[in-house]
C-alpha cells in the first residue's frame, strides 16, 4: 500500500480529482466540468476513469491507493452515502455516491460534507493544527462551516452538522430583498454581497468590486460592507456562544479580502461574545486556499476523526 489517497471534491461547477500524500500535498490532479445534463452514474464513470489515469501516471495500481475521500455539497446523508438535495446538483438528488464509486473502483470510500472535510484539512495541515476546539467557516458562494470539538470532528446524525449559512440572524429584516430572507448566507456570502451591491448601484457588481469600492471610500457601498462585517461578526458570536471554540478559522473567496474583514470581525466578537474568554477567541484566515477541497477530501482517508 502506498501513502497516497484519492480526494474527490464534487461541486456544482466542477469536480476536482487528486492524489494526496500523507503530508497533505497534492501530487497529481485533474478536474472535470460538472455536466448536469449527464446522469450522475455517467459523471462518476468519468471520475473513475480520471482516478485510473492519475494512478497509472503515478506508477501505482488502484489497489496500492489508500482509499477515496469525497467532499460533497449538502444536504447529504453520510449514513446512507447519498446526496440528499444539494440545490446546485438537482440531478444528483438521492443518488448513492458512495456505493457507486465503490462499485467502480476497488477502494474504500468515505464521504463528508465539503465544509466538514475542509475543517479536517485545516486541523491536519492548516491553520488549526494545535486546536482541540475550533470552528471553520467558509464564506464563498454560500456560507458553510465545520465543527471540531474535544479533539473530534463533529458531523451530526447525518453528516449535516455545521450548516451555519442557514442560521437565522435577521428573520424580520426588511431593509432589502436579501435581508428579508434573514439567514446568514443571504446576508454575508459572496453571492449576497454582489447582489446587494448591484441593487444599490443599479448595475452588476461583483463582491470583489464591492469591497474595492468600499476601500476607495464609496459611501453607499462602505455602509453595505460595514453591515456585512457586522453580520459576519454576528454569526461568529452565535457560534462562539454555542460551541465555545478557542479559534475560528475563516476561508472561502470572500476571506481573500483579508485584514479589513478579520479586524472588523475580531472587534465585533470582542464586544459581543457573552463570556470573557469567548471575546478573545482567535479569528484567523484559513491556511489552505488552493486545493482546499481536494486536501479536505483526502483528509477523510488519511486522518482519524
Ligand atoms: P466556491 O463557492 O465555488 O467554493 P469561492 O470560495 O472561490 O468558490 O467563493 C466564491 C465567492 O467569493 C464569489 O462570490 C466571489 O465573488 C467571492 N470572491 C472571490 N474572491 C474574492 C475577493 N478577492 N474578494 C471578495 N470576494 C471574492
Amino acid at each position: 500500500m502506498s501513502n497516497i489517497a484519492v480526494g474527490i471534491d464534487i461541486g456544482g461547477t466542477k469536480i476536482a480529482i487528486g492524489l494526496v500524500n500523507e503530508r497533505g500535498e497534492v501530487t497529481a490532479k485533474s478536474s472535470l466540468k460538472t455536466d448536469l445534463a449527464l446522469q450522475p452514474s455517467d459523471m462518476l464513470g468519468q471520475v473513475a476513469d480520471e482516478v485510473r489515469r492519475l494512478a497509472e501516471s503515478a506508477g501505482l495500481t488502484l489497489q496500492e491507493l489508500k482509499g477515496i475521500g469525497v467532499g460533497a455539497p449538502g444536504p447529504l446523508n453520510t449514513r446512507t452515502g447519498r446526496l440528499t438535495c444539494p440545490p446546485n446538483l438537482k440531478s444528483w438528488w438521492d443518488y448513492p455516491v458512495v456505493e457507486r464509486l465503490g462499485d467502480l473502483l476497488p477502494l474504500q470510500v468515505r464521504m463528508e460534507n465539503d465544509a466538514t472535510a475542509a475543517t479536517l484539512a485545516e486541523k491536519w495541515v492548516g491553520a488549526a493544527q494545535e486546536a482541540e476546539n475550533f470552528v471553520f467557516i467558509t464564506i464563498s458562494t454560500g456560507i458553510g462551516a465545520g465543527i471540531y470539538l474535544h479533539g473530534k470532528l463533529i458531523t451530526g446524525s447525518t453528516g449535516n452538522a455545521g450548516d451555519a449559512g442557514f442560521m437565522f440572524l435577521h428573520p424580520q429584516g426588511n431593509i432589502s430583498k436579501e435581508e428579508a430572507s434573514g439567514y446568514w448566507e443571504r446576508l454575508a456570502s459572496g453571492t449576497a454581497i454582489a447582489s446587494q451591491a448591484s441593487e444599490l448601484l443599479g448595475r452588476d457588481v461583483s463582491s470583489k468590486e464591492a469591497f474595492d469600492l468600499a476601500a476607495q471610500g464609496d459611501p453607499l457601498v462602505s455602509s453595505l460592507i460595514d453591515r456585512v462585517y457586522t453580520y459576519i461578526g454576528m454569526g461568529c458570536v452565535s457560534l462562539i456562544n454555542l460551541l465555545d471554540p478557542s479559534k475560528i478559522v475563516i476561508g472561502g473567496g470572500v476571506s481573500q479580502v483579508g485584514e479589513p474583514l478579520f479586524s472588523a470581525v475580531r472587534e465585533y466578537v470582542a464586544a459581543h461574545a457573552l463570556n470573557p474568554s469567548g471575546r478573545e477567541t482567535l479569528i484567523v484566515p484559513a491556511k489552505l486556499q488552493q486545493d482546499a477541497g481536494l486536501i479536505g477530501a483526502a483528509a477523510l482517508v488519511h486522518c482519524t476523526y
